[in-house]
């Protein structure tokens, strides 16, 4: 089938919304990473985008909403402290787990009996929940285990011919997905770190950072959330993460360069070696970092040496992926 891309217009959104009412998979842009979307609701819909990304099916998919109603729709005993969550981060980067009502199928929640809610802050995406009517299964809409798309043209090289249509929302402001929350006594457990971080949330409540956030699952402990058994986030050149300061990581990195060799870095420049800046700053790390690890791809780069982030703010989310993207492959000097 042919891809069209078509830049945000009230025609393009019409016909996104037509296509998601028909049953058809559509590429829309949020502020997080770009999402590959379809009813929600149905079955057949949601099995077109597990085909498309060649994604496990045991995954959960994130529903996305454009009103806060729409959640009592599809979940059951929410908490009130989902409310105050809710009020306070939406539209935004934060998706909350609940319990689901029967008219979510099993293959949207992966077979689970809760489901991750979020209402994604991208005024044409909201408006093509709206006119669509139905609430949006989205996964972030990269073929499975590459880096998430933060451009329509990632999308492009990854679904070309497999989707209808891509709406070109422009780069993606945040670059990593959304902070995913279950609740638990007191407070909320982080599954996956986001926009929204620990430090946001402990505002409103107790926060605990669930262990698979920054460690690797293994076959003898079942993660709660299924994506992180799964290697992810990772572009076809090897990387590893290297924890050090400046002057080491640079030493380590001239000791092992070469032709196909770069270094994703924190400062302006490195002398002598293939280098991409994701600079110092947490959000500018999280923006940019996918964008740097396809181009390291298009450039031909088989090693990517990355100087890794920090742990807090947004760079634990920055973190969280990398070490993934690594395959858990941490070079502490
Ligand atoms: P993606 O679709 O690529 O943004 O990934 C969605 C992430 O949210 C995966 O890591 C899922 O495991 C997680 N997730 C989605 N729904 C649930 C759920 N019901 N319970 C726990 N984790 C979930
Ligand atoms: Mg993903």
């Amino acid at each position: 089938m042919e891809t069209l891309i078509m830049k945000p217009s009230d025609n393009s959104i019409e016909l996104a919304a037509k296509l998601l009412r028909q049953g058809e998979v559509v590429a829309v842009p949020t502020e997080t990473v770009y999402g590959l979307a379809a009813n929600a609701l149905s079955t057949d819909a949601v099995n077109k985008i597990y085909k498309a990304k060649g994604r496990p099916s045991d995954n959960p998919l994130i529903v996305h909403i454009a009103e806060a109603s729409m959640m009592e729709k599809l979940c059951c005993d929410i908490p009130k402290l989902a409310y105050v969550l809710a009020e306070k981060f939406w539209p935004g980067s934060l998706t909350m787990v609940l319990n689901k009502r029967k008219l979510i199928p099993d293959i949207t929640s992966g077979g689970l009996d809760t489901v991750g809610v979020r209402m994604p802050d991208n005024e044409h995406t909201l408006d093509i929940i709206k006119k669509a009517g139905i609430p949006l299964a989205a996964p972030s809409a990269n073929l499975s285990g590459m880096p998430s798309p933060t451009a329509a043209v990632h999308v492009f090289d990854d679904m070309k011919g497999k989707i209808p249509l891509i709406i070109d929302g422009g780069r993606c402001r945040v670059g990593v997905e959304s902070t995913v929350i279950s609740f638990i006594e007191n407070g909320v457990s982080i599954l996956r770190p986001g926009a929204v971080t620990a430090e946001m949330l402990s505002d409103f409540c107790d926060v605990k950072i669930d262990d698979f956030v920054l460690n690797q699952a293994n076959s003898g402990v079942k993660p709660i959330s299924p994506g992180v058994k799964y290697k992810h986030y990772s572009p076809n050149a090897k990387v590893f993460l290297v924890e050090a300061d400046d002057f080491h990581f640079k030493n380590y990195v001239l000791k092992h360069n070469g032709e196909k060799v770069c270094a994703i870095i924190k400062q302006e420049n490195l002398d002598g070696i293939n280098f991409y800046s994701y600079g110092d700053d947490d959000k500018q790390q999280a923006a940019k970092i996918f964008a740097l690890l396809r181009l390291a791809d298009k450039d031909g780069m088989e090693k990517i040496y990355i100087h890794a982030p920090k742990k807090d703010g947004m760079a634990l989310a920055v973190y969280n992926r990398l070490i993934r993207a690594a395959g858990f492959d941490i070079i502490k000097l």
